[in-house]
């Protein structure tokens, strides 16, 4: 493999979003890390899929919620690829529908941990490598938030919602905190898009109950998430940074 090509490690890239981010990032030429928490055939079955396009991925297990598994994940990149040139803050969790009433302080803790806490270790590990502050090259985040951070997920999940407005101000901050070391990071902020996370949540029928409430009454496709995050990532979007770029059909 050429020694110039450009790494990315995305957190649960193995479904969904994740996975097509990081079909997009195959295409385009970059070495890709597929992280996962527990459904290791799916992971499997995609770096398969990359390889067999011409590309050069593996997949790596860990829970962005453990600082020892993010670490270790991390570590793992800096073996297999040598340096790390972008990153994708991208694995989340739904919980069952309810009201704040009705919250745990144990689903609470769940939820921000792997939605909050797991994203700012990745990015603190990130920052490590790629700052030139820390004798990195320079590169870039992109965290993935969610539309529910404008919307607040009332009678839903206000607590998923609270986790993603915690991902926006990450995103603006840490884009202010490291600008002048060589590092842009920006959120993409979807709508409603056809993946299992909405089953993960107890909701299978979620798209279809909802699209006729959708202004271009229909949910959005993980490929059309993709493609803003690879737009990001690319030095086409050289002077973007802090940005929040809603891709959620005008919702
Ligand atoms: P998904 O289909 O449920 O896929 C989730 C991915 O994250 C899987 O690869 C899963 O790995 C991984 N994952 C889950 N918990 C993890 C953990 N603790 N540590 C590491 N990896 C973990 O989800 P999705 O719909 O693609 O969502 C991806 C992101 O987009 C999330 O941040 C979500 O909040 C956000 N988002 C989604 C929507 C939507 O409508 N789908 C809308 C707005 C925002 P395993 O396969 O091993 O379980």
């Amino acid at each position: 493999m050429s020694a110039e090509k450009k790494t990315l490690l995305i957190t649960g890239g193995s479904r969904g979003i994740g996975a097509a981010i990081c079909r997009q990032a195959n295409r385009a030429g970059y070495r890709v890390a597929v992280n996962y928490v527990s459904n290791q055939a799916a992971a499997d079955v995609l770096v398969a899929e990359l390889k067999a396009a011409g590309g050069d991925a593996f997949a790596v297990k860990g829970d962005v919620g453990n600082e020892a598994d993010v670490i270790a994940m991390f570590e793992a990149v800096d073996r297999v690829f040598g340096q790390l040139d972008a990153f994708v803050n991208n694995a989340g969790i739904v919980d069952l529908k309810a009201r704040v009433d009705e919250m745990s302080a144990e689903r609470l803790e769940r939820m921000m941990r792997i939605n909050v806490v797991g994203s700012f270790l990745c990015a603190r590990e990130a920052v490590k490598r790629v700052s030139t502050r820390h004798g990195g090259k320079g590169g870039a985040i992109v965290n993935i938030s969610s539309a529910a951070a404008r919307l607040g997920s009332p009678g839903e999940y206000v607590d998923y919602a609270a986790s993603k407005g915690a991902i926006d101000t990450l995103t603006i901050g840490l884009a202010r905190e490291v600008a002048l070391e060589g590092i842009r990071v920006n959120a993409v902020s979807p709508g409603i898009i056809e993946t299992e996370i909405h089953a993960s949540g107890g909701q299978p029928d979620r798209v279809t109950r909802m699209q006729d409430m959708l202004p271009m009454k229909r949910a959005g496709t993980a490929d059309e998430v993709a493609s803003a995050v690879l737009y990001l990532l690319s030095d086409a979007a050289s002077y973007i940074t802090g940005a929040i770029l809603n891709v959620s059909g005008g919702r």
